[in-house]
């Protein structure tokens, strides 16, 4: 069984960000995307924040117009 690849990586390095790869970072494909077990994660951050503008989106919608 295998897992995912990131298309990115070569020898343990981002080809994207030519540091070495660690999966979450700023400007890594996933970051933002997914929760990670590492609570220190700058992608848990980054989801949480794009969660909490959903939910304000999704609050004004519902928002009964003044018309
Ligand atoms: S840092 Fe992210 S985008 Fe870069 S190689 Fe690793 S998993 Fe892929």
């Amino acid at each position: 069984m295998s897992g995912w690849g990131c298309p990115h990586s070569h020898n343990d390095r981002c080809n994207l960000l030519h540091l070495p790869c660690e999966p979450g970072i700023k400007g890594c494909v996933l970051y933002g995307q997914f929760t990670f077990s590492d609570p220190a994660s700058p992608s848990n951050e980054a989801v949480e924040r794009r969660r909490e503008r959903e939910t304000k989106k999704e609050k004004k919608e519902d928002l009964p117009r003044g018309d």
